[in-house]
C-alpha cells in the first residue's frame, strides 16, 4: 500500500509540475475564472463545447500542486463528455475526496481516483475541487466567477 501511495504522490507531483492542457485557447466557447482564496489557487478555464459536450478543455493560472494536478487531470478526463456526465463524475469525485472512499472508485473515476488521498487533508479538498466547480459553472453559463468561499 505504501508503494501505491508513493506512486500516486508522484503522479500528483508530475501533473502539478508539468500540467497537461496548460495553455490559453483563443477559440474557446466557454471561459471561466475560478479562485480558492484559502490557498490562493487561481485558474482560468477555456472550453470548446458544442451542444453541452466538451470537445476540449485547457487552463492557465497558478496554484498548489494538488489544484494544478486536479485541473490537469480534469482537462484530460472531460474530453468528449456531456455536461451531465461531468456532473455525475464530479459527484463521485466529491464523495471520494470528502469521505476518502467510494465503491469502485477506480472504475468510476479512473486516474482521478489518485486524488482520493486528499480526504486526509480537509483543507485541501477545495484545492482538488476548484477546477470542477469552475468547469461546471462554465458549462452552466454562470455569469459570476467561481470562488470556493
Ligand atoms: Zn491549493
Amino acid at each position: 500500500m505504501n508503494e501505491l501511495r508513493e506512486l500516486y504522490q508522484q503522479m500528483i507531483i508530475d501533473h502539478g509540475k508539468n500540467p497537461r492542457h496548460f495553455h490559453v485557447d483563443e477559440n474557446a466557447t466557454h471561459i471561466k475564472d475560478g479562485f480558492n482564496p484559502l490557498c490562493g489557487d487561481k485558474f482560468r478555464f477555456y472550453l470548446q463545447a458544442k451542444n453541452d459536450v466538451v470537445e476540449s478543455a485547457c487552463f492557465k493560472g497558478e496554484g498548489c500542486a494538488i489544484s494544478i494536478a486536479s485541473a490537469s487531470m480534469l482537462s484530460e478526463a472531460v474530453k468528449d463528455m456531456s455536461k451531465g456526465e461531468i456532473e455525475k463524475l464530479f459527484n463521485d469525485f466529491h464523495d471520494l475526496v470528502t469521505k476518502g472512499e467510494l465503491d469502485d472508485a477506480e472504475e468510476k473515476l479512473g486516474k482521478l481516483s489518485i486524488l482520493g488521498g486528499v480526504a486526509e487533508f480537509p483543507s485541501r479538498v477545495k484545492c482538488a475541487t476548484l477546477a470542477w466547480h469552475t468547469v461546471i459553472a462554465a458549462l452552466n453559463g454562470d455569469e459570476k466567477s467561481v470562488s470556493t468561499e
